[in-house]
């Protein structure tokens, strides 16, 4: 959590981390955050997404789905900004009606490494950037090089994001909307990289939520 938090205090934001909270709390959320940060994590369950659990779904933790799923719900209902990152990513898509794979090497062939053997704040593979996207605006590049942390991916973008950055075996590592303020889904780990594009990803999620107030 260290890691998401300097990002955040770096770009002029004030990070609180909020924990899982009883389902009538989750209200008072959606009215005093002015901006949402899904950090990296576990698994999400595959009811959540109308799946039976396969083998290789890992280890899953419903009450934060199901506080996670709420919030984005909501944002996205309230134009609140949205960022989401590795199991953040994979929640906005899946809150707003896509499916991801539960496990990309039972469900999918020709997959990289994308549980890297490096340490997390080294790059394993690339990305490239789609044109006319978000992610392009902000980091100025068509191909990036980023850490990669995970199993599940996303499977079928939701209605009404789209894809904006794929690994070089077609998985998809970003996710964005064209018609709200801000909302971004990574699906690597930017919070640990120490590079331009990082930075440059943090700034823009703080400069759109100050210029949302
Ligand atoms: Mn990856």
């Amino acid at each position: 959590m260290e890691a998401y938090f300097r990002k955040i205090e770096k770009a002029g934001g004030l990070p609180l981390l909020i924990p899982h909270l009883e389902e009538k709390l989750w209200p008072q959320l959606i009215e005093q955050f002015d901006g949402f940060l899904l950090s990296g994590g576990g698994d999400i369950a595959s009811l959540y997404f109308n799946e039976e659990p396969l083998r290789g779904q890992g280890e899953v933790f419903p009450p934060r789905d199901r506080m996670e799923l709420y919030i984005v719900k909501q944002a996205i209902k309230r134009n609140i900004p949205l960022l989401g990152i590795c199991r953040g990513m994979q929640v906005i898509n899946v809150a707003a009606g896509g499916t991801i794979y539960q496990d990309i090497y039972e469900q999918r062939k020709n997959n990289l490494q994308h549980c890297q053997g490096a340490p997390r704040n080294y790059p394993s593979h690339t990305v490239e950037i789609s044109e006319n996207s978000l992610l392009l605006n902000i980091t100025g590049k068509k191909t990036i090089q980023v850490n990669s942390f995970h199993h599940q991916a996303v499977c079928e973008t939701a209605p009404g994001l789209r894809g904006s950055a794929a690994a070089a075996d077609g998985i998809i590592e970003a996710v964005e909307s064209a018609d709200l303020s801000f909302l971004l889904g990574v699906q690597w780990h930017p919070e640990s990289l120490d590079d331009p594009a990082s930075a440059a990803l943090f700034s823009y999620f703080i400069k759109c939520i100050s210029s949302n107030l």
